[in-house]
């Protein structure tokens, strides 16, 4: 459920069965998030929010009403720039390079450009968008790689520098860039 408040903005609420207590903390995107136990009422939800409010204020780093809005909408044109393009090009380069793989989902993990899972799902970050073509490949190749080599390992670097001869300048111009929208 989502409760609007002028001060925090969307405030994400979560009924959790198992819990006893209110919990405070922040969603990636920067919003207050409480868990309440399974049948706490609305008014008791907005009476705990109220006896809260600066304990909240000084320890939560959440984003004010318009900061989140605005990242709001710059995930819903990110993650529809993404679909037309990022499934396209991991399968031109998977193509291009002889490799099979199963699936490609996006997220928008704060952490992590992409991943490869042992059932040959590639995941990218719809936060690729942001991040020159080069690097952007650079991932895909590396997430590419990852279906011959489930490690780091040298031979895992090796496939990689095979496409991508430059990819330790990849790497490193990538860490400039967060995978956070
Ligand atoms: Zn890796």
């Amino acid at each position: 459920m989502i409760l609007k408040d002028p001060e925090f903005g969307d405030i994400i609420v979560r009924k959790n069965p198992l819990s006893s207590n209110v919990r405070f903390s922040v969603s990636t995107s920067g919003k207050l998030q409480m868990s309440v136990p399974k049948y706490t009422s609305n008014f008791l939800i907005k009476r705990f929010l109220n006896t809260n409010r600066a304990q909240i204020k000084k320890s939560l780093p959440i984003n004010d009403p318009k900061t989140q809005r605005a990242r709001d909408e710059k995930k819903k044109l990110l993650t529809k720039q993404a679909k037309k393009y990022l499934p396209y090009r991991l399968e031109f380069l998977a193509k291009l390079y002889g490799y099979n793989f199963d699936k490609c989902r996006l997220t928008h993990a704060n952490t992590r450009w992409g991943s490869c899972s042992s059932n040959r799902t590639i995941s990218l970050n719809i936060g690729l968008m942001q991040v020159p073509e080069r690097l952007r490949d650079y991932v895909i190749i590396h997430e590419l790689a990852h279906l011959n080599h489930m490690d780091h390992s040298k031979e895992f670097w090796e496939e990689v520098a095979s496409h991508d001869p430059r990819y330790k300048e990849h790497r490193k111009r990538l860490k400039m860039f967060s995978p956070g929208v």
